[in-house]
């Protein structure tokens, strides 16, 4: 495969980026990233003019895949016309709210922010903020941004700031459980419960391999959440508006947090993020209340109208049912290659979420510990050295996961799946 054109470009970034990138996580595409020069349907043309299929669409944003269906578009290029922003409310940022508030019980309010980070962070304040309390537990393997209160590592007895940068005695106010584990958040109770503010949970781990919960995990974390006077916090900037419908994970589930972030899919690809819930919480938001947030670009007219367009759309169109229909195809397709050629390897994922873990005993994982005991370098060699030469754009690493949308056609799964038998 030609890449020249993405080689000279990456060494052009090199000099003025840091590792060539925005945002880290891009960099681990090998020997170089490619550079995207458009999108289309199910596909990105990268600067060489090589097609992928692309199953990573923008980390998650991209429900409607890369050509947006006229009435989204539309509206877009008719919100960028007007002016793009004025720092001032506009009808727009209205109408996504209360789109949002219909279509998912447990928000009552909603603030809108400009990335996934920025709701979590918010999200944090907040509940500190109304229950003066400091602590929060989070699962391993769990992802919340590129956030000082979540880039931790270890356990409940001796937790770590990730990152440089981060004071340890930040770390300290959070409490890192394994995903699936009540007897670690009984503990974490125990020890500190009239101090944590809120539990905060993806309710499918999406950045660490798709890890799901086990039955009865998620209704076990509402109560004794509740019995502690703590909230729950659904982190849903994936799973929102992708699994369970319009309805979010928390209706699949059947579990009301008092919280929901969000992020991706809610801006139709742009940038977003938002924070749901309860009235009498989202009111603690200045100005109504204490706790400061607020943001230059938060709810920004382009953005709002590129949400509520997307989600729209799916609410009027076959979007589910055809990203359901493909997921499934492709996850049963995967299924049956990796019982017939890696039976030690796992296949995970629901509705428009999917990804080959590998496992070394063809169990699926319950928790991040078991995605970190898998082959992270046979990964590395096969994605890289095999699917991409293949044409097929997978994720950058063992960890995230890789996205179906309606712009996948039936070929796009077909050639995926042949793929994955010849490189496996
Ligand atoms: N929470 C979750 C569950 C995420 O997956 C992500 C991003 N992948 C974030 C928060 C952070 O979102 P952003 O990258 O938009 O800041």
């Amino acid at each position: 495969m030609n890449d020249d054109n993405s080689r000279e470009l990456y060494d052009r970034a090199l000099s003025v980026m840091p590792g060539g990138v925005n945002s880290a996580v891009r960099a681990a595409i090998e020997p170089y990233p490619f550079f995207v020069q458009k999108g289309d349907g199910g596909h990105v043309i990268d600067a060489d003019g090589n097609r992928y299929i692309d199953w990573v669409m923008g980390l998650g944003p991209l429900m409607l895949g890369h050509d947006l269906p006229q009435p989204v578009q539309s509206r877009i290029q008719q919100k960028a016309s007007e002016g793009p922003m004025y720092g001032t409310p506009t009808e727009i940022e209205v109408d996504l709210a209360e789109f949002v508030v219909r279509h998912v019980p447990s928000v009552e309010k909603i603030r809108f922010v400009n990335s996934g980070t920025e709701a979590t962070v918010s999200a944090v304040r907040l509940a500190r903020g109304a229950t003066g309390r400091n602590k929060v537990v989070i699962n391993q393997g769990g992802y919340h941004g590129a956030q000082e209160s979540t880039l931790v590592e270890g356990d409940a007895e001796s937790v770590a700031p990730s990152s440089a940068g981060i004071p340890q005695s930040f770390a300290e106010h959070t409490i890192p459980v394994p995903f699936n584990d009540e007897t670690a958040v009984r503990e974490a109770f125990e020890e500190h419960g009239d101090d944590i503010a809120a539990v905060m949970t993806e309710p499918i781990l999406g950045n660490y391999g798709v890890v799901h919960p086990e039955d009865g995990y998620h209704e076990f974390l509402r109560e004794i959440t509740e019995e502690h006077d703590s909230l729950l916090i659904f982190d849903e900037v994936i799973t929102g508006f992708r699994v369970g419908g319009l309805g979010c994970a928390q209706s699949e589930f059947d579990v009301t947090p008092d919280l929901t972030t969000f992020g991706k899919l809610i801006g139709g690809g742009f940038p977003v993020g938002a924070i749901g819930g309860r009235a009498d919480l989202i009111e603690q938001f200045a100005p109504s209340g204490p706790v400061f947030q607020a943001g230059t670009f938060s709810g920004h007219p382009v953005t709002m109208a590129a949400g509520l367009e997307t989600l729209q759309f799916a609410a009027e169109n076959d979007v589910y049912d055809h990203i359901d229909e493909l997921g499934d195809r492709l996850r049963d397709g995967l299924s049956d290659i990796v019982d017939d050629q890696a039976p030690e390897y796992t296949v995970a994922g629901t509705a428009g979420m999917f990804k080959v873990i590998f496992t070394r005993d063809g169990e699926a994982p319950r928790n991040a510990a078991d995605v970190k005991n898998a082959e992270t370098d046979r990964w590395r060699r096969i994605f890289w050295g095999q699917m991409k030469e293949q044409g097929v754009f997978l994720s950058q690493n063992q960890f995230e996961c890789q996205f179906v949308s309606y712009g996948h056609t039936d070929e796009d799964v077909d050639e995926t799946l042949e793929a994955y038998k010849h490189a496996l």
